[in-house]
């Protein structure tokens, strides 16, 4: 049986005659093609497009979200108490933790062995930021800088997501690590 949603979208007489809609839509594309193509032929920068990751650009828009890091305790240790509740949220099924027993610690008993974050996969929706119950897993808005030519180096392993210290998520006082893994490329 054929169903009416309440979000059924409506077309007037021009979009039910087609073809209309379809020729202005090759103009708006055409119009941008060829716009993009004039600036750069005339030595202007037209299209957004940049060739990654040989080329990294830094305009990013201020709302881009940036990249993950995984906050400390006071003592150094890890805050995440390896719940998975951001890898289950995770629509991309970026983040994966395996769990070790903290023995040392009863009150939080659970820590993780590794936890990697594929940055082939991650779409950076900060759904997991959200999800965390222990503020354990923040985004920071510096430019995802993860160019790579090897599916393995686009994994933020957890090294490289606990000591990464950027300089626009001062909210949390870090505690001086050795050398940071992170390669940063300017
Ligand atoms: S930002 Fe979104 S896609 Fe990326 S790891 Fe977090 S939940 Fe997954
Ligand atoms: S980062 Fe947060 S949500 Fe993810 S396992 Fe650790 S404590 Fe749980």
């Amino acid at each position: 049986m054929k169903r009416d949603y309440w979000n059924k979208p409506t077309m007037g007489l021009w979009e039910r005659l087609y073809i209309f809609e379809v020729i202005r839509g090759l103009c708006i594309t055409g119009g941008v093609f060829f716009g993009n193509m004039w600036k750069w032929l005339t030595g202007r920068r037209g299209a957004l497009t940049a060739c990654y990751p040989e080329e990294i650009r830094s305009d990013y828009s201020p709302a881009n979200r940036g990249r993950h890091l995984l906050t400390q305790r006071a003592g150094g240790g890890v805050q995440c108490v390896s719940c998975h509740m951001c890898a289950t949220v995770c629509p991309a099924y970026a983040i994966e933790i395996l769990s070790a027993a903290n023995l040392d610690d009863p009150m939080h008993p659970k820590s993780p062995e590794r936890f990697e974050i594929d940055y082939s996969r991650c779409i950076f929706c900060g759904f997991c930021v959200e999800a965390c119950p222990e503020d354990a897993l923040r985004m920071a808005a510096e430019v995802p800088d993860f160019p790579g030519f090897d599916r393995d180096d686009m994994r933020g392993r957890l090294d490289l997501l606990l000591h990464w210290r950027p300089a626009s998520d001062p909210a949390k006082a870090y505690a001086a690590t050795p050398a940071a893994t992170l390669e940063v490329h300017s």
